[in-house]
């Protein structure tokens, strides 16, 4: 058959804390042509700490890429026609490996693990100055969230981490690095690079410099040999050299020209350019940015000043307010997993609706302690208001409740921060696929809820930021070129003084969750 005649094609991976997906965009139309996602593994190998095989990611992104090419290939699209590679990852998860072996030297220590709670409560004590040293610099509190206390920790307790460090073998770097370093050649020549908002997570760059801040490095006694170099989250970082054991060598030669964070990605993938503007992702966490343009804004209400975006070596860096939820599709993946009341995560949509209701249960799914507003490593998990007429649809509602009363209090933190309270909620993410989720969300804010009919708007950020990247330039990031995109709307259906009420018990119950342990 005739090959379809298509513009050029920009590749995103779009390596997250579930799963790792590959996709292929036109870049004219900015249409999803094909992709191939992959579930991974998360380990549990004591309370508290989640960890991932760094091999595994790196192997689910050479599968992805692979399924993909072959599924283009039956569409009769030529994958010579992609002409550039972008990449978005889960942000802060940790790894460090070695350059002349390429082997990881521990596993990647996951964002969502707390093992550092006791290195986070030594570092606090010993902190120069006033209390501000940290957040000032980096716009985030002192917290087991952040790449920094995890490499520390790694520094502390595993020795071939810290054997490597003296011979001048280790790197560091957070997923993208990790992905980057490996498909620009790994031990032969890989670029040990990261962009700026990925960078801002790590706890050791400056947002304001735009630099690894060498203060921080010495308050983590971190080595700053380790780090990987920082650039612009547009621009040619070095060309893909996969090993032969790829059939997808068919991408041999294509630039790596986007990268950028899942949460940053996100945001430019629903358009968020303006100042004021915002979106929240419900994946394994839910995260709400909203767009403070050139601004650093600090936050009164426990939001985190972050690194947006910055599109090119020569374009200004935009920031963002972050508000962060540790735990939202991960509460459904527990359910499935741990309680085995569902057999996969849609089916939690079905157990909802038979009921409808949540009965007076609420579910408070503090597993790693509360993050924004409230910054609680001490609380823990709690299901209550039971009673004897309660079953598992109630749970099942209460976990989606769950998620949508989180956001409420981002939201409101957000809107206390800026002003200006938002209009209206642009959602993306793996849970948004949930109606009744996205239902109850517009009750819980009483605004409505709005989605794109094209969901992977992380993936379209990062093939943005390669599209447009100097020396690509199939992508113009020019805002006619991107009007046009349908939205599905969910209106506020319930009185806001119901939902008043529901959400000042959800109050009550988060009070109960913390200081759970000490
Ligand atoms: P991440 O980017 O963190 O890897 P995704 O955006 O891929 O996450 O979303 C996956 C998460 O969404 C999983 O935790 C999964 O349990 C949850 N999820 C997926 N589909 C549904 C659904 N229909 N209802 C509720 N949760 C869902």
């Amino acid at each position: 058959a005739k090959k379809a005649v298509l513009g050029p094609l920009v590749g995103a991976v779009d390596q997250g804390t579930s799963s790792t997906r590959f996709l292929v965009f036109n870049s004219k139309t900015a249409e999803l042509l094909s992709h191939h996602q992959v579930e991974i593994k998360q380990e549990f190998p004591r309370e508290g700490w989640v960890e991932q095989d760094p091999k595994e990611i790196l192997q689910s992104v050479y599968e992805c890429i692979e399924k993909t090419c072959e599924k283009l290939g039956q569409l009769n699209i030529d994958i010579s026609n992609i002409k550039a590679i972008g990449v978005s990852n889960q942000r802060e998860t940790t790894v460090v490996w070695d350059k002349l072996t390429g082997e990881p030297l521990y596993n990647a220590v996951v964002w969502l693990d707390l093992r550092t709670q006791s290195t986070v409560e030594n570092l606090s004590k010993r902190i120069p100055g006033n209390n501000n040293f940290v957040k000032s610099k980096t716009g985030l509190p002192l917290s087991t969230y952040f790449s920094a206390v995890k490499l520390r920790w790694l520094l502390d307790n595993v020795k071939k981490v810290q054997e490597a460090v003296e011979e001048n073998r280790a790197l560091f770097g957070t997923i993208d690095s990790w992905l980057i370093w490996s498909l620009t050649g790994g031990i032969h020549g890989g670029v040990h690079c990261t962009d700026v908002t990925n960078a801002s997570r790590t706890m050791l760059f400056n947002i304001h410099s735009l630099e690894w801040d060498k203060e921080l490095c010495e308050f983590f006694g971190i080595p700053m040999e380790i780090l990987p170099n920082v650039r612009s989250s547009s621009e040619i970082y070095g060309l893909m050299k996969i090993s032969h054991s790829l059939k997808a060598g068919a991408l041999e030669g294509v630039p790596i020209s986007g990268c950028l964070g899942d949460q940053s990605a996100a945001l430019v993938g629903q358009m968020c350019f303006q100042d004021g503007q915002a979106k929240n992702t419900y994946g394994t966490g839910c995260f709400l940015l909203c767009n403070t343009g050139h601004k650093c804004v600090f936050s009164e209400h426990g939001l985190l000043t972050t690194v947006a975006y910055k599109l090119g070596r020569d374009k200004p860096v935009y920031y963002a307010l972050e508000g962060s939820v540790a735990i939202a599709g991960a509460v459904i993946r527990w359910l499935r997993d741990n309680l085995g009341i569902i057999k996969s995560s849609e089916e939690i949509e079905k157990l909802a609706k038979e009921v409808g209701t949540s009965y007076g249960c609420y579910f408070v799914p503090a597993f790693s302690g509360l993050y924004a507003p409230y910054w609680e490593p001490s609380a823990r998990g709690i299901i209550c208001g039971l009673t004897q007429f309660t079953n598992k649809c109630h749970i099942a509602f209460a976990a989606l409740e769950a998620v949508c009363f989180q956001t409420r209090e981002i939201l409101d933190a957000m809107n206390r921060d800026c002003g200006i309270p938002l209009s209206h909620l642009q959602v993306d993410g793996g849970m948004t696929s949930n109606k009744i989720l996205m239902q109850l969300q517009a009750d819980i804010l009483y605004i409505p809820v709005v989605k794109p009919s094209m969901p992977e708007t992380t993936a379209l950020g990062a093939a943005m930021a390669a599209g447009a990247a100097e020396g690509v330039g199939v992508w113009s990031l020019e805002p006619e070129d991107l009007s046009a995109v349908t939205m599905e709307r969910f209106e506020p259906q319930i009185n806001a003084e119901e939902s008043e009420i529901r959400y000042s018990t959800w109050k009550k119950a988060v009070m109960k969750s913390i200081g759970w342990v000490t």
